[in-house]
């Protein structure tokens, strides 16, 4: 076993689809690949969207098709305590602050919110929080795409880390996690290659060390629409992992050999963990696929 850990974190809001099947598959072949360990998160920090029944159905999913995971499976709706004491830290040490501001007043702004409320000391009665991003990072080296630099507008902004309806946001919940989990490596789809940069700012706000990042390409539709819950991409038929396994793994580069197209998904990924080298994952940022690859 070596130091690598890696891991797979979805959210709940429906079953595991193709996209999110590749993104497993590619960070379970890289921390495998490096000998290390595969952890799993299920991000169900937002109620409303979430379907139920739907994190242990990706649970089952993930093992009819063998990507196996180490230790236990950290949920984040039992992790409140660890991100309501960062956020006291962070206000504590001003580097957060309420805000009262509408939407529509971002809107009219152009989107990107001009740090109104820094100063104004609200007592945080109906307020989202918003994260004081003092010194931004705009740019990080991905070791899949090279160096990756993200509109420095975006980058700037005070982004919200506590939503006004009490819910915590996505970018506090994934930093705070990664690194309690030690996650020396993220591998993940193209969808948040630009968020990176907010959570490297918070790592560093935190003086916490940040993981690498990889970012795989996204699997769109032929039509051009992104594979996701929200557009109903098809969920995966976890009775027939082996002939899905074979696409996945195409997709990723690493076409099985004839003999093991839709073989039992144990010896397709053996196969594949030998196989797997950088050098051979796609680069693009998106790759489209045929109706067929998402069944
Ligand atoms: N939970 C996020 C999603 O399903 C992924 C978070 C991540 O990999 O950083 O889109
Ligand atoms: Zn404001």
């Amino acid at each position: 076993m070596t130091d690598y850990i890696g891991r797979f974190a979805p959210s709940p809001s429906g079953p595991l689809h193709f996209g999110s099947l590749v993104a497993a598959l590619g960070s379970w072949l890289r921390a495998r690949s490096q000998r290390g360990q595969w952890l799993l998160r299920v991000e169900d920090i937002d109620p409303p969207r979430e379907v139920a029944g739907a994190a242990a159905d990706i649970l089952r999913t993930l093992e009819g098709f063998g990507l196996h995971w180490d230790g236990p499976v950290l949920y984040q709706s039992h992790r409140h305590d660890a991100y309501d004491h960062t956020l006291d830290w962070l206000r504590h040490n001003q580097l957060a602050y309420y805000c009262d501001c509408t939407r529509k007043r971002i809107r009219s702004l152009g989107g990107h919110y001009d740090g109104h409320c820094r100063q104004r000391q609200l007592d945080g009665l109906d307020c989202a929080t918003r994260f004081r991003n003092l010194d931004p990072i705009n740019q990080f080296d991905d070791r899949l795409l090279g160096s990756i630099d993200t509109d420095p507008a975006f980058a700037a902004e005070d982004f919200i880390i506590h939503r006004r309806d009490g819910l915590y946001a996505y970018q506090l919940a994934v930093v705070v996690d990664d690194a309690f989990q030690g996650i020396t490596e993220v591998v993940r789809g193209n969808d948040l290659l630009d968020t990176t940069v907010r959570q490297l700012s918070l790592f560093r706000a935190l003086g916490l060390s940040a993981p690498a990042y990889l970012h795989l390409p996204l699997a769109v539709q032929s039509d051009g629409n992104k594979l996701s819950k929200q557009n109903h991409a098809p969920a995966i038929d976890p009775g027939q992992p082996g002939t899905t396994l074979s696409r996945a793994l195409a997709f990723l580069g690493l076409p099985v050999p004839a003999m093991l197209f839709g073989a039992p998904v144990d010896q397709q990924l053996q196969w594949a963990t030998d196989a797997f080298a950088l050098a051979s994952l796609p680069r693009q940022r998106q790759i489209e696929i045929g109706p067929e690859t998402t069944k």
